[in-house]
């Protein structure tokens, strides 16, 4: 008897994740098949990161071509891609904030819990050390990712992790100016929260956080590591609250696939690593900066900001439609949505069954994080699946 895939799986990995619901060979767009040829509608993007879906030609060629001409070089060495993509990263920062945004610059890594790594070691560099971070928050699973991530499941094994932190609730204005003090090196958020199943923080909430942190010489950080790059229908999920903050952390959707984070720092921050306080063998790669390259010119070309939009708004108000869902939250294409019961496993298992791949963060909420090029008639295949799939879930209408 020959192994099956999923068996050789569960010989030869780590068991970090618990056992893979699927193995997958081949995608295409928003499609993707399994090794028993089943064909899947891909509604969660590799968790908000397949902006362009599954073998968009612009990021083969990108990529290709890059790799053929020249593929590593370390950071003793410059490559052009490496420079172009940082000069256009600021560009949007810059765009982004109307222009309040002073001498940004950029530092490259490989992940997103890389890119806050680096930024975390960035806010030290204040000579401070209290970091208030929101509870809820997911931001990385490396020693310092973890220190800044509140869920206790996640943190509670590795204990001792860097100290100093304090955890706000999320939205909350009034909480978070009682916990920054003139000694609090950073205040970190997420413009909108994607792990925790898509929390959208009260109007006005950023902006009171950037005063907050003004007043006592903090620095704001976004992480935008799930929703920066198009995600939410902007480049940057904060653009929305009108807000110029210090400290930018991105990587998801950024690659389209290939892995890359980015740290890009503002004004005065951006001068505060120093030679010898940070580094990275793969970070800023030619091949990985291309691809980011790419997928941000095809998202200015083909206008995904807006598609994001249109099709967020889409998709929104078709899940809602069905009484069993009680809230739908979000921006763009990064949806959250409550369940009227604790179903959302099996929710999720009736999707995949029925041929769509959807995402179960918490025991009562769906996460949407689709491809960027999500086709309308994929759209509405899955709108008029949804109420078979709480069918076959077993959800029952609230009386
Ligand atoms: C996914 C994610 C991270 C961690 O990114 P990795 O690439 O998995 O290390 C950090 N912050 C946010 C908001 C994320 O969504």
């Amino acid at each position: 008897m020959t192994a099956t895939w999923p068996e050789r799986y569960a010989a030869s990995l780590m068991n970090t994740f618990g056992p893979p619901k699927l193995v997958l060979t081949r995608g295409e767009g928003a499609h993707v098949w399994d090794e028993h040829g089943k064909e899947y509608v891909d509604l969660l993007g590799g968790i908000a990161v397949n902006a362009l879906g599954h073998g968009h030609p612009a990021l083969v060629e990108a990529v290709t071509d890059q790799l053929k001409t020249l593929g590593h070089v370390s950071n003793f060495f410059a490559s052009r891609p490496q420079i172009e993509l940082a000069e256009k990263l600021i560009e949007l920062v810059v765009e982004s904030t109307g222009g309040g945004a002073p001498g940004a610059k950029v530092f490259f890594s490989n992940s997103g819990t890389e890119a806050n790594e680096a930024a975390f070691k960035l806010t030290r560099r204040t000579g401070r050390t209290h970091v208030v971070v929101a509870e809820n928050a997911f931001h990385g699973r490396t020693m310092g990712a973890l220190a800044l991530t509140a869920k206790e499941a996640y943190r509670a094994p590795f204990e001792p992790l860097p100290g100093n932190v304090t955890f706000v609730p999320y939205g909350d204005a009034d909480a978070l100016a009682a916990a920054v003090t003139d000694e609090t090196a950073a205040v970190l958020l997420e413009p909108l929260q994607g792990e925790a199943g898509v929390n959208v923080p009260p109007q006005g909430y950023l902006a009171r956080a950037r005063e907050i942190t003004t007043e006592h010489g903090a620095l704001l950080w976004f992480d935008e590591i799930q929703t920066g790059i198009a995600r939410t229908g902007a480049w940057f999920a904060y653009t929305e609250s009108g807000v110029t903050p210090d400290l930018i952390t991105l990587a998801k959707g950024l690659g389209g696939g290939i892995p890359i984070g980015a740290t890009i720092a503002l004004g005065s921050a951006a001068d505060l690593l120093e030679p010898g306080n940070h580094g990275t063998t793969f970070g800023g790669n030619p091949v990985a900066t291309a691809a980011a390259l790419a997928v941000l010119h095809v998202i200015e070309k083909d206008d995904l900001l807006q598609r994001a939009t249109t099709v967020g708004a889409r998709l929104r108000d078709g899940v809602a439609a069905d009484p069993r869902v009680t809230e739908v939250r979000g921006r763009g294409l990064l949806i959250g949505l409550d369940l009227c019961a604790d179903a959302s496993a099996e929710v999720t298992a009736a999707a995949l069954e029925q041929g769509f791949i959807i995402n179960n963060p918490t025991p009562n909420r769906i996460r949407l994080a689709p491809p960027l090029v999500l086709s309308d008639p994929d759209v509405e295949a899955f709108l008029a699946a949804w109420p078979a799939i709480l069918d076959a879930a077993g959800v029952e209408s609230p009386s």
